[in-house]
């Protein structure tokens, strides 16, 4: 309570401006505009079945979706580098808030089961150049979201990297398949029972090292429903 009483001084004598359109912001936004926010590209239902077509390679039939909510362009692309590389944890925050709880809550549809939300590893040497990990930025304000709307859900950090491969930005999509090959492994944790487990990446290119990352859930978790989601699709 004093916390947010400090925070709520903070913002009037310190007025924040939005990261895109430097517009000042109101006490109850953060990072981004209501504007800059609706105005983002997001992916449509039509588009979104061509990214669920990339997690078909999986040799499985529990995984059931895989969604991106942004296109990888323009104002997106500034957002994901703030993120990455501009230590910009509340812009991940809000991003996760705003795009990917609406993806999870769309595909509970009604449903009142547990959710955990898990993130991409990072490899150490990157965390500590970082200071954090950005897709579980985007994981916790998912999670914000999710208990504001009165959902069961909670952050598992349920993966690690197990080595530090290469770049993947001038691989072909087969060599990104090849290259994430024994790049994860799954930590055990407690996760209820029949639980949704949503894994969340900034962006995604060939969905190559999100369903490595969902074999090794599903292997450790064999009882869960396991969904990825990006924030961003690279086109
Ligand atoms: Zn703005």
């Amino acid at each position: 309570m004093f916390h947010k009483g400090l925070s709520f001084l903070t913002r009037v004598v310190f007025p924040q401006r939005c990261f895109q359109c430097n517009v000042l912001l109101s006490i109850t936004e953060q990072s981004l505009c209501q504007f800059c926010l609706c105005s983002a590209p997001r992916i449509d239902s039509t588009a979104a079945m061509g990214t669920m077509l990339l997690a078909s390679t999986l040799p499985t039939t529990r995984l059931t979706s895989f969604r991106s909510a942004l296109y990888f362009t323009g104002a997106v692309q500034i957002y994901c580098y703030s993120l990455k590389y501009g230590s910009n944890y509340p812009l991940g925050m809000v991003l996760g808030k705003h795009f990917l709880t609406p993806l999870i809550l769309t595909t509970l549809s009604g449903q009142t089961r547990t959710v955990v939300v898990t993130a991409m590893p990072v490899h150490l040497r990157r965390l500590l150049q970082r200071g954090y990990n950005q897709s579980e930025a985007l994981a916790r304000g998912a999670i914000q979201g999710l208990l504001k709307a009165g959902m069961n859900a909670r952050y598992e950090d349920l993966l690690q990297k197990t080595s530090h491969r290469k770049s993947q930005i001038n691989f072909d999509p087969y060599h990104r398949w090849r290259n994430t090959k024994g790049a994860f492994s799954a930590k055990k944790k407690r996760v209820p029972e029949g639980a949704l487990i949503f894994i969340i990446d900034d962006t995604v290119t060939t969905g190559s090292s999100l369903v490595r990352a969902a074999e090794v859930v599903l292997q450790a978790y064999p009882n869960a429903e396991v969904h990825l989601l990006a924030l961003a699709q690279e086109i």
